[in-house]
């Protein structure tokens, strides 16, 4: 049976030689847009459209993401005085930094490595003393916990935006959403043609949890800027109300960084990452995305392979939880598909949708069934294959009733050698796209 968790992996310099090999084994690649220029963001895109025509596409905004400027490798002393300015010391040229920070602010350097105390700040100055040192080089990412912004969205964000819509993403990552606003605020702008993917990694997204998730397509657990942000040691629980949160409210989740981190220098990942990967297996997530590991790493190919066994053997034992309440009718449709594939040992629950949105109903249920997702939007195939469980399948034809829906469905099955009992979910044409009401036990002969 094929794998249910989806796989997200990230393209950079060590995987773009290798996208024929990676795309067996990859559901949808991410192009940071925080790295590379114009140039080479086109490239990735231009060959991700040529040689993995199959996979979806995530393009990922930068966001606020402070970073330190061109300094030369500088060692940083517990106890030391230090500045950072435009002009000397620690060069920073982000305006923003010098406006967020105010006597007191704890700066992290580095992912959290080397921790500042700002003292004094003045126009374009803040000094302050190390309280744990470290290395810091070029381009080396700031965070500031208490900083307080009114939007996580950048000018840079809405034209790196509007390229990735034009360079076919299916997907957008909005890093350091800080509220539902943000995410209104794009899809205002990109309307459905793309899911909007919002990046939980501020304290203060955190404590609008729910209002973002209800806002958005999907949801990132956004590990690595996270952890700096609210704590190592509180990243678990907030992990798992990130996912508890998203399957409430049938939005696909997806868990990123670190996730086979060693693999980045190493052949085999740790024990303690390959009991990470199959715990989020068994916490439902619905992908788990590479970066590092296949961005920049030396083992791009035998980090995704071993992704793909670890996830495989897992489901393989363990079912997964079964969410939570149901909201409408809708939901009780696709609740009842799952006892009914059960019962009548279909091996295929076959969801046709216009929007997407009866698939995903059932998607969030984590049936034993594969969910064969059939639309006539090729847009909205592409969306789903991030979404747990489920195969999208192009039709051509639309129907204009039930019984046409139901021709069509069987027809498609029939073409990839579906047969016996199917359990078929969809809307009636009739209405409008985004109901889940008609529930059907086919058999094909
Ligand atoms: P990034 O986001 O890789 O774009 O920083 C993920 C994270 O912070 O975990
Ligand atoms: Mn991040």
């Amino acid at each position: 049976m094929k794998r249910k968790t989806k796989i997200v992996a990230t393209l950079g310099p060590s995987s773009e030689n290798l996208v024929d090999k990676l795309q067996h084994f990859v559901d949808v690649f991410r192009v940071n847009l925080a790295h590379g220029d114009d140039e080479s963001q086109e490239r990735y895109f231009r060959l991700l459209r040529e040689k993995a025509p199959n996979s979806s596409i995530l393009a990922d905004l930068p966001g606020p993401k402070l970073r330190i400027g061109d300094i030369p490798k500088m060692e940083l002393r517990r106890g030391q005085r230090v500045t950072f300015s435009p002009y000397h010391d620690i060069i920073v040229n982000e305006p923003i930094f010098f406006s967020s920070v105010i006597p007191g602010s704890i700066i992290l350097l580095s992912d959290g490595m080397i921790k500042v105390k700002v003292e004094e700040v003045e126009k374009d100055e803040v000094r302050g003393v190390v309280l744990t040192d470290g290395i810091l080089t070029a381009r080396k990412g700031i965070n500031i916990p208490d900083m307080k912004l009114a939007s996580g969205l950048t000018d840079n964000d809405l034209r790196l935006m509007r390229k990735a819509l034009e360079m076919g993403a299916d997907y957008l990552g909005l890093s350091f959403v800080l509220s539902e606003n943000d995410v209104r605020k794009v899809k205002e702008s990109v309307g459905s043609r793309v899911w909007v993917i919002s990046k939980i990694e501020k304290g203060q997204a955190v404590d609008r949890l729910f209002n973002i998730v209800e806002e958005s397509d999907a949801v990132m657990v956004a590990r690595g800027d996270l952890g700096v942000e609210i704590g190592l040691e509180n990243l678990p629980y907030v992990q798992r109300k990130i996912i508890r949160t998203s399957k409430l409210l049938g939005k696909p989740v997806i868990l990123a960084t670190q996730v086979l981190e060693s693999m980045v220098n190493s052949p085999l990942p740790s024990r303690a990452e390959v009991i990470d990967v199959a715990n989020s297996v068994y916490q439902g997530v619905d992908a788990i995305m590479l970066s590092d590991e296949t961005a920049a790493g030396k083992y791009p190919l035998e980090a995704i392979q071993y992704l793909d066994q670890i996830i495989s053997s897992s489901e393989d034992k363990v079912k997964p939880l079964r969410p939570s309440p149901m909201r409408s009718p809708d939901d009780a449709i696709a609740y009842a598909s799952l006892s009914l594939s059960e019962l009548s040992r279909s091996e295929v629950i076959a969801v046709h949708s216009r929007s997407g949105l009866s698939v995903i109903r059932v998607s969030r249920l984590r049936p034993k069934a594969t969910i064969l997702a059939l639309s006539p939007d090729n847009s909205i195939t592409r969306k789903l294959k991030l979404c747990w469980g489920v195969q999208p399948v192009s039709i051509q034809e639309t129907a204009g009733n039930i019984n046409d829906l139901i021709s069509i469905i069987e027809g498609k099955c029939r073409e990839i050698g579906i047969k016996g009992n199917v359990v078929i979910v969809a809307g009636d044409p009739k209405m409008e796209s985004g109901r889940t009401n008609l529930l059907k036990l086919h058999f094909i002969d």
